[in-house]
């Protein structure tokens, strides 16, 4: 069977730069492998969601993906949970949490915690498991002074306020529901409030802040939730597609929206998340991956990293390696492979942020309809034989050149 590879180079996409003399990084950039693959594939333009819509990465790539990210997306929370490893169920609602510190009087006095990096197993393992009258509370630590949190009982909503205030020498905050007829988000917001209230009894005394405040570092004494979202109900990709997908990524972020769909996550050790990242170690768990695999989602993080710096030349180091990156690819997958490469929205170096500029795409492979594209660029691949296509076409053209779609109709 033929196998399927999307690989996803996080914020690649770009706009003309005054200090590239009106180039993209694409345009400037040295890249020879990734322009033979253009040239070898058939090319284009992509809306990761909607034609100028500005995307997270998140709700990219369950776009990316083909699901509806406006259905599916409730809010970060449950695929942080997942990408940490917890098992977030339909109805679940997760979220993204902070260890901080607090004075007496619930004021923030450092909303990091020192940046802790050792004992937060021991202080999740205080909190976890906990039950909030029928409600259910899970734990788990993340790294350094992060973490996540699920609430599991019947008719929970998500629709609730904050208890972190984003900044410091605030005080914590009573989340609320926002509409104050829904039952269910009233039901979650009690829970968090209660929650964050017993993690500061629970954990002011704890002997890894007890040792913390002996050594002068800010004591992990409080946590505060953010980002929540009821746990969606997502029809597994392998049911999906009849395929069996895994996902090779940086971020827990991606690799949480994948494990939430039931793919098997490739953990690369070399793969940092930055600038000094190893792509080939990421194209070697691809090749691994794809033994066992029938398709893999790999996004490579740090293009976006520059984008959000405002750094072109470091966009351009990342192609660099990108490019070293596909050639290994082109070289060392099976021979019946298709692959994708793309971006999952543009980080503009002038902007910092993300944009709804479409990005590059190109798809290769062995009965690709190739064009006249010769070279990967914003503006090269918009001339490309794809035309402009959204995010939720990929899977099925990816599934029709693997020749692995079910057919519509007799
Ligand atoms: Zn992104
Ligand atoms: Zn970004």
């Amino acid at each position: 069977m033929a196998k399927g590879i999307l690989l996803v180079a996080d914020g690649l996409g770009d706009r003309p730069l005054k200090e590239l003399d009106g180039k993209t990084p694409l345009e400037a950039a040295d890249i020879p492998n990734i322009d033979k693959f253009a040239r070898e594939s058939v090319c284009g333009q992509l809306d990761t969601i909607g034609t100028g819509v500005r995307a997270g990465s998140d709700t990219a790539h369950i776009s990316l993906l083909g699901y509806d990210p406006y259905v599916y997306y409730t809010g970060r929370g449950p695929f942080e949970a997942a990408g940490i490893g917890m098992d977030v169920k339909q109805g679940d609602v997760a979220f993204r949490c902070n260890f901080s510190t607090v004075d007496d009087n619930m004021v923030i006095t450092d909303r990091r915690a020192g940046r802790i990096t050792e004992g937060t197993d021991l202080l999740a393992e205080a909190v976890n498991g906990m039950m909030i009258d029928d409600m259910q509370i899970l734990f788990k630590e993340s790294v350094a002074h992060r973490g996540a949190l699920i609430i599991r009982g019947a008719n929970l909503g998500a629709d609730i306020t904050d208890t972190d205030p984003h900044h410091e020498n605030a005080a914590v905050l009573t989340s609320r529901a926002k509409d104050p007829e829904d039952a269910a988000s009233a039901r979650t917001a009690y829970a968090v409030n209660e929650f964050v209230k017993r993690s500061y009894a629970l954990l002011k005394d704890h002997p890894v802040n007890v040792k913390r405040i002996k050594e002068g570092l800010h004591p992990a004494n409080i946590i505060l939730p953010r980002g929540g979202g009821v746990g969606p109900s997502m029809a597994p990709f392998a049911e999906k597609y009849g395929i069996k997908g895994a996902c090779v990524s940086e971020t827990g972020l991606i690799n949480g929206v994948a494990k939430y769909v039931g793919m098997t996550i490739y953990n690369t050790p070399e793969a940092t998340g930055g600038y000094d990242t190893d792509c080939i170690a990421m194209a070697k768990n691809i090749v691994k991956a794809l033994e066992t695999h029938d398709f893999v989602l790999c996004n490579v993080k740090a293009a976006d990293v520059a984008g959000h710096d405002g750094n072109p030349k470091g966009k351009i180091e990342m192609l660099a390696k990108l490019d070293e990156m596909i050639k290994y690819l082109m070289e060392n997958t099976p021979q019946d492979t298709y692959i994708t490469f793309t971006a999952d929205h543009s980080t503009p170096c002038n902007l910092k942020d993300h944009s709804g500029d479409p990005v590059a795409i190109a798809m290769w492979g062995p009965d690709v309809r190739t064009d006249h594209v010769t070279e990967y660029t914003e503006r090269a691949c918009a001339l490309g034989g794809l035309g402009r296509i959204k995010g939720s076409d990929i899977m099925n053209i990816m599934t029709n050149l693997m020749n692995v779609q079910e057919k519509f109709g007799a």
